[in-house]
């Protein structure tokens, strides 16, 4: 592949950056790492061609510095910035101050980012391209008297959410009109704590769904595919712990319904690059719930059914090459599972920061590891707990559960606790190896496990 773009920054760290860098080496591009001063000793900073030190360790200073960023590609002579997750990726006054500078964001143009940023402007775009959305206030509601209608017209249980929200603040269920008040209350001022928008809609609460989100990719000018469909429904705290695809719930012509409805959508607003619609999916239909425009943590389960690099179609269809693939190309082989392993104890899942004293990863056929983890490294305490990611591929499913308890079994991370038992636990459970779960399935197992 041929490509404009001679050196990439990534504005990120961890297991993400090391991914970003990892791609710029196989496609001949140079790479730029910044990090903050606790992270000097980092792997992604080890790996890259070159590195910047960006600031402090809080991630306000650093990470998430746009003067920085851009005085950083300035030194370094950087032309394109790749945001990886978090942090800057859906930050659409960052894309557009890029541009700004002459700069390429590797991400959506920055007007996609806005309206699916902003959760009712998301919902409106979706339901008007077409995609099935959750049941809800149409827009924002202005008050307890706008909410108690509503709720009455959807009918209980309601679950009140922040326009602006994401990471699962901002959201409080009522069950009953008695409850609203207060959900709504609350949800409005938490929304302005977190989010700086006390903006809040209404939306029926699905009691027992599926979190089921599609993979898309657009190439900006009218086209786009999709990749299928992830099933994240094992969250705690509304954090995704363990991600797979194909779906076990979703069969192929459901695959190819949905996937058609997304891509058609991304498509006809001219969307560009990688991006994820996130569903609730219950008795056989699809809710919309939000778009995220940036590459997701759980994207390797997808890479590994498909076969395909999507940090390489990102940059690929950032420099203007278009698309690599057609939508007939893309044939879901075999089933993949990723889980995430914290720096955290167990049972509370309370952060386990500290010194590396022994690493060892497991290997052989169909078993990958994205992390940025070694021997003798300090897992700062500044940033997110997420370490490594252990994604499994096998035939089928019950071939990609045998090769995680596999896995599992060879991994060693000493001298801090993680949430690796976790999931040996999980795959005795016979809900799991049935792939019965979801969206309160984990929540309620740990509960009875006295998490
Ligand atoms: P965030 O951006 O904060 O992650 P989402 O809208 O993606 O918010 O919702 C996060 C999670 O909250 C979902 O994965 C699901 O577990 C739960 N949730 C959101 N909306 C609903 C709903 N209408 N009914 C039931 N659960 C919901």
């Amino acid at each position: 592949m041929t490509t404009a773009i001679p050196k990439i920054l990534v504005a990120n760290r961890g297991e993400i950056a090391l991914r970003v860098v990892r791609a710029c080496r196989e496609l001949g591009i140079a790479s730029v790492a910044v990090h903050s001063t606790a992270d000097a000793d980092a792997m992604h900073v080890r790996m890259a061609d070159e590195s910047v030190c960006i600031g402090p360790p809080p991630a306000g200073q650093s990470y998430l510095s746009i003067p920085a960023l851009i005085s950083a590609c300035e030194i370094t002579g950087a032309s394109a910035v790749h945001p990886g997750y978090g942090f800057l990726s859906e930050n659409a006054q960052f894309a557009q101050v890029l541009e700004d500078h002459g700069l390429l964001f590797i991400g959506p143009r920055a007007e996609h980012i806005r309206v699916m940023g902003d959760k009712i402007a998301a919902k409106e775009t979706m339901a008007g391209l077409g995609v099935p959305c959750v049941p809800g206030s149409d827009g924002g509601v202005a008050d307890a008297a706008a909410a108690q209608r509503i709720a009455r017209e959807i009918g209980y249980p309601v679950i009140v959410k922040a326009a602006a929200g994401g990471g699962g603040r901002g959201m409080k269920l009522a069950r009953t009109a008695d409850e609203l008040d207060t959900a709504f209350a609350m949800a409005r001022s938490e929304a302005k704590a977190a989010f700086g928008s006390d903006v809040v809609y209404l939306e029926k609460y699905l009691a027992r769904p599926r979190h089921i989100e599609v993979q898309v990719f657009g190439d900006g000018q009218g086209h786009a595919v999709h990749l299928g469909e992830r099933d994240c429904s094992l969250q705690r705290r509304h954090q995704k712990v363990w991600e797979e695809a194909p779906g076990p719930a979703i069969d192929a012509a459901t695959r190819a319904r949905i996937g058609a409805i997304c891509a058609d959508a991304v498509a006809r607003i001219g969307y560009s690059g990688a991006g994820t619609i996130e569903f609730l999916y219950e008795d056989g239909a699809f809710y919309f719930i939000e778009m995220n425009t940036r590459l997701q943590v759980e994207h390797p389960v997808t890479e590994e059914v498909y076969g395909v690099d999507l940090v390489r179609e990102q940059i690929r269809v950032a420099s203007g090459a278009g698309l690599s693939f057609s939508q007939e190309e893309l044939i879901p082989r075999g089933h993949a599972i990723e889980v995430r392993i914290n720096a955290e104890q167990l049972p509370a899942f309370t952060p386990s920061p500290g010194l590396i004293e022994t690493y060892h990863a497991p290997g052989g056929l169909g078993v990958r590891i994205d992390s940025a983890l070694y021997e003798g490294y300090r897992v700062p305490p500044y940033y997110d707990s997420l370490i490594a990611k252990l994604i499994v591929r096998g035939a089928d499913r019950d071939a990609a559960l045998a090769r995680l308890h596999r896995a599992l079994a060879e991994l060693i991370i000493d001298g801090i606790d993680t949430t690796a038992p976790l999931f040996d636990a999980l795959l005795n459970e016979a809900d799991i190896r049935a792939g019965r779960y979801d969206i309160h399935w984990l929540e309620a197992w740990l509960s009875r496990a006295g998490s």
